[in-house]
């Protein structure tokens, strides 16, 4: 057998939680490490852990996580041989990961063209019809400008229809249209906003889904003709479109329809040759599966998967960028117990307002089952110019009720003083009857909310 191959130096290029726990990995494997960060993050864990660190810049993100040549000269000064972008910032930005690899270094991800293909969301649509991946009833392509076509789409499709930027992201660019007579100025404000926020004025329709439920499907392929598959896991618990609290495996899905998919996002990988971990994110109503968009990275909920599979993303994703086929086959994937997970937010747990200051106190719970994905410390200041999450919580059990239950004391034991979180909004939910009974839809939380 041939020795696997292992990467070098690895540069990472995030901030957070997902930079340590790209460190962790890397150093589990014995690779050196490259910490990069910003003026404002001089207090972040993981400087003191990696081998070497270099400022990329002041503050402003677009001044330093986002500015592509300053994380290159980084690579380039340390003798980096690999970046890995995590998730936000540049990890879905095709241009950054093709300049990465023209500069010589391995880009942990997949290819500057997957990305590209998948980040625009008709082309995405177009590859996913082609694998036989089942997806939202549409226009199947952009929604052309002459209304007369767009009007008989949209009959066809039938209302509620929803009109979607092409380019769009972070829930941005969408606008749902009940009525036909709203149809026309709907796609036209829906262009404008588009071209102005994603420069790309293109957007196509779909059947709105009044109650589904988001199911996502995790897979890994090695860009060799490899893919498999970690099952699935449920994010319907979302507020403005942002998860709060996320599951694996997804509770009461339609077991023919489970395997389906799954089956078929791994025939995707292969066919579009996908490289490194990615995610299929689909709306689950009444038993069937519509794909709406592929994630092109790791996401923010990843350790739920691993903690039903036993199996390390970041480490697969790190074997596969050196050059190593997939360790393990479909086979050897058991999903074994349930996991759930709670994004801590620095926010007021009531109004949402982000709360960044000086944590006093910070006490991790711990116990069986129970995992914490944090870069907190006492005496760590959150800054006030980066996404408010400052860890996760994660817990498994052998049942979801298990899994419930330590997630439970859990909340009752971990200690944030000095900020707001959204702590408390965690400690409700665990025990909202509706949640607890499992399959709530994408709408919960938000009604919920609103009814308080
Ligand atoms: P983004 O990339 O901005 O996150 P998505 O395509 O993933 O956009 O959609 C974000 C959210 O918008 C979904 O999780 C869902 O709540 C809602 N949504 C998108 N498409 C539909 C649809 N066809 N029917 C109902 N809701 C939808």
């Amino acid at each position: 057998m041939l020795k696997p191959q292992k990467l070098e130096k690895v540069l990472i290029a995030n901030r957070g939680e997902i930079a340590l726990r790209i460190l962790r990995a890397c150093k589990e494997m014995g690779i050196k490490t490259v910490a990069v960060y910003s003026t404002a993050d001089k207090e972040l864990m993981h400087l003191g852990l990696a081998d070497e660190t270099v400022c990329i810049g002041p503050a402003p993100a677009n001044l330093s996580y986002l500015h592509i040549p300053a994380i290159i000269a980084a690579a380039e000064v340390t003798g980096a041989t690999a970046i890995h972008p995590g998730y936000g910032f540049l990890a879905e930005n095709a241009d950054f990961a093709e300049q990465v690899e023209k500069s010589g270094f391995a880009f942990i991800g997949p290819k500057a063209d997957t990305i590209r293909l998948m980040g625009d969301k008709v082309s995405a649509k177009h590859a996913m019809i082609a694998a036989g991946v089942p997806t939202v009833p549409g226009s199947d392509g952009p929604l052309p400008e002459d209304p007369e076509t767009a009007l008989r789409i949209g009959r066809e499709v039938g209302y509620p229809v929803i009109i979607k930027a092409a380019g769009g992201g972070g829930g941005r660019g969408m606008r749902v249209v009940h009525r036909e007579e709203d149809l026309i100025e709907a796609a036209k404000q829906t262009r404008e906003e588009a071209g102005a926020w994603f420069s790309n004025p293109m957007v196509y329709l779909e059947k709105y889904l009044t109650n589904p439920r988001h199911v996502e499907v995790q897979v890994i392929s090695d860009g060799q003709g490899n893919a498999i598959h970690l099952g699935d896991r449920d994010c319907s618990l979302q507020r403005r479109h942002q998860k709060v609290l996320e599951e694996a495996p997804a509770p009461g899905i339609d077991e023919t329809a489970r395997a389906e998919v799954l089956a078929r996002c791994v025939q995707a990988c292969v066919d579009i040759n996908y490289r490194g971990a990615g995610t299929f994110e689909f709306l689950y109503e009444n038993g069937r599966f519509y794909f709406i968009e592929m994630n092109t990275r790791v996401q923010v909920e990843h350790p739920v998967s691993e903690m039903v599979t036993g199996i390390d993303i970041l480490k697969e994703m790190l074997s596969i960028a050196a050059g190593n086929k997939l360790s393990f086959t479909q086979a050897d994937v058991n999903i074994h117990g349930h996991s759930l997970e709670c994004r801590i937010n620095a926010e007021d747990p009531a109004t949402f307002m982000p709360s960044p200051g000086m944590v006093k106190h910070f006490h991790a719970p711990g116990g069986n089952g129970v995992r914490v994905d944090s870069h907190l410390y006492s005496g760590y200041k959150v800054p006030s110019n980066y996404d408010s999450l400052i860890g996760k919580l994660i817990t498994w059990g052998s049942t979801r009720d298990e899994a419930m239950a330590r997630m439970r004391n859990a909340l009752d034991e971990i200690v944030v003083d000095g900020i707001k979180t959204n702590i408390p909004l965690h400690r409700d939910l665990v025990n909202d009857e509706g949640f607890c009974k499992g399959g709530v839809n994408i709408h919960y939380l938000e009604h919920r909310l609103a009814n308080q």
